[in-house]
């Protein structure tokens, strides 16, 4: 069950602000509160998707090509396509995801190391 009252649902009501950094009639792109690299900016749908796995396996194809698009594009306007950047997840309790509204992490910035796993 979707959760109307989770942080990145009231972002997108405008109930409380964000760093905006791109948005379009299918995602919103802003910078993370507590950025773990230079750049750590998370791109979420419009659309009441839970996670990951929601929104890959019931988002109408609009949606989610529209999605992906958005991340394209906050990556371009970033400007992190050179040197590089890593797209993050979670889904659930073991990727210890927090906030259930699906959304994909850009870290970027910097080396990011070999380790995907602490
Ligand atoms: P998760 O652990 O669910 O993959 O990631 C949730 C992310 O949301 C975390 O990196 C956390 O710092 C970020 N976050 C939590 N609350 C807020 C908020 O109110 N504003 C912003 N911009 N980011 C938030």
């Amino acid at each position: 069950m979707y959760d109307q009252a989770n942080i990145f649902a009231r972002i997108l009501r405008g109930e409380i602000p964000c760093k905006r950094v791109y948005e379009t009639d299918h995602a919103l792109a802003f910078h993370d509160i507590q950025p773990q690299a230079p750049v750590h900016v998370l791109v979420i749908p419009k659309g009441a998707y839970v996670s990951a796995q929601d929104f890959s396996a019931t988002a109408p194809a609009d949606a989610i090509a529209g999605f992906w698009r958005a991340v394209a594009e906050t990556t371009a306007l970033l400007g992190v396509i050179e040197p590089g950047f890593r797209l993050i997840s979670n889904h659930g309790r073991d990727a210890l995801q927090s906030v259930p509204h699906f959304h994909v992490h850009i870290l970027a910035g910097k080396s990011l190391g070999v380790h995907l796993v602490p």
